[in-house]
């Protein structure tokens, strides 16, 4: 099994909740490694770019209205199969459709509140981190 790392974000909803310590009991849980952190507030630039994928849909304003209304928390993850291994414990993007048991089936409040972010591949996971930290933030 490959060791990988992947992109977190611990979302508004969830912040504003004082749940980052329960999101990060989850994951360490769960085998995986917080390998970086930081909370910080992210610009209306930071958000559209991190999620231009996304320009087109319905929800695009939406989404970024939220993820720039609060503090978020930034993470690297890693552990074997970290991609894959933590989009398992995020659970469905819709809480109502999310395993028992995963971060969103827990914590989440709606399909666009939905407590966690993680990358959907290796190419976008490098890219993610890249965009919040640089190489000497993260000390595996
Ligand atoms: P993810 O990979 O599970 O996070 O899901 P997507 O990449 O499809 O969507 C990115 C994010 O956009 C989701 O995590 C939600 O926060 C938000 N989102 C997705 N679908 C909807 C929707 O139908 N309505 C709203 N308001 N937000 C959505």
């Amino acid at each position: 099994m490959a060791i990988e790392r992947t992109f977190s974000i611990i979302k508004p909803d969830a912040t504003a909740r004082n749940l980052t310590g329960a999101v990060n009991a989850m994951i360490e849980r769960a085998g995986l490694r917080i390998v970086a952190q930081k909370r910080v507030l992210i610009s209306r630039d930071q958000a559209e770019t991190f999620y231009a994928v996304h320009r087109q849909r319905p929800f695009f304003r939406e989404l970024v209205e939220f993820m720039i209304s609060g503090p978020v928390v930034v993470q690297v993850l890693e552990g074997e199969n970290a991609i894959a291994a933590y989009r398992d414990l995020m659970g469905a993007t819709d809480p109502a459709q999310a395993a028992p048991g995963t971060i969103r089936k827990v914590f989440a409040k709606s399909i666009g509140e939905n407590s966690v972010h993680g990358s959907d591949a290796a190419d976008t996971a490098g890219r993610e981190i890249a965009q919040f930290f640089a190489g000497n933030d993260i000390v595996g």
